[in-house]
C-alpha cells in the first residue's frame, strides 16, 4: 500500500496505533504531560491530515504516553463518526437524486401516455350536418385507436344537457354508442367520454351525436 502525499494509509495508521498500544500497555501515566505534542497535533494525526514524515518524529513520545493515546482514540472516533456521517449524507443525496430522476422519468412517461390517450374532436367550426350523411367537402375528423378519452367540442350554440354519441362504420354499425351530458366550460359546450377503440380496425367511420329523439349530426371520422 503506497503512502499518500498527504496523510497515510491504514497500514501506517496501524504502525502508529501499535506505538500507542505499547504506550498504553506499559501504562505511562504522564500526568504532567511532559513532552506532549498537544491536542491539535494529535487531532491532525487522528484525522490523517498530517503527513507520516511529520508524524514520525512524535511516535517515540506517543509510544510512551498513556494520555496521548486516549486523546488520540477520542479524536479518531470523532473523525470516523464525521467521515461516516459524510458518507451517509453523500449516499443519501445520491439516492435522492436518483429517486427524483426516476420519478421525473415515470411522471413524464405517464403524462406522455395520458396526452396520447386523450383526443379532442373539435366541431365548433364545422357545419351542422343533419341526417346520416356527413358533409363531403370537409376533411374527416381524425382519432388514434389508442385514444381512451374523447373531448367533443360541440358546434357553437349547442345546448347543455344529455346527448347520444356514437362512432359507426360507414355501413351504419355502431362501434361505440354512449350517452353523456354536455356542459359549458369557458364558452365551449363539450362532452367528455371514455372510449375503447382498440378492437376497431383503422379506416373510415362516421362520428355522430344528437339530442335524445332528434336527428343525428354526422361527421366523417378517420381512425388511425
Ligand atoms: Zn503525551
Amino acid at each position: 500500500m503506497g503512502l499518500n502525499a498527504k496523510g497515510y494509509s491504514e497500514r501506517n495508521e496501524k504502525r502508529i496505533l501499535d506505538a500507542f498500544n505499547r504506550g498504553l500497555l506499559k501504562e505511562f501515566p504522564n500526568p504532567d504531560r511532559v513532552g506532549c505534542p498537544g491536542s491539535h497535533l494529535l487531532e491532525r494525526i487522528a484525522s490523517r491530515e498530517m503527513p507520516l514524515s511529520e508524524a514520525d518524529k512524535w511516535l517515540n513520545h506517543l509510544g510512551s504516553c498513556g494520555p496521548c493515546y486516549s486523546e488520540f482514540l477520542q479524536f479518531r472516533a470523532a473523525h470516523r463518526t464525521r467521515r461516516m456521517q459524510t458518507m451517509v449524507a453523500i449516499a443519501a443525496s445520491i439516492l435522492l437524486v436518483v429517486g427524483l430522476a426516476s420519478w421525473a422519468v415515470v411522471r413524464h412517461q405517464k403524462q406522455q401516455s395520458i396526452v396520447a390517450q386523450t383526443a379532442v374532436l373539435d366541431l365548433r367550426n364545422r357545419s351542422l350536418s343533419r341526417g346520416g350523411e356527413s358533409n363531403p367537402v370537409e376533411p374527416p375528423l381524425e382519432v388514434s385507436r389508442e385514444v381512451k378519452h374523447l373531448s367533443v367540442y360541440l358546434p357553437l350554440g349547442s345546448a347543455e344537457g344529455p346527448y347520444e354519441m356514437r362512432i359507426a362504420t360507414t355501413a351504419g354499425g355502431a362501434v361505440i354508442a354512449t350517452t353523456a351530458d354536455a356542459s359549458l366550460k369557458h364558452g365551449v359546450t363539450s362532452i367528455e367520454v371514455v372510449v375503447d377503440l382498440s378492437s376497431a380496425s383503422s379506416g373510415q367511420y362516421v362520428f355522430q351525436f344528437r339530442r335524445p329523439n332528434s336527428e343525428w349530426n354526422s361527421y366523417a371520422l378517420l381512425l388511425r
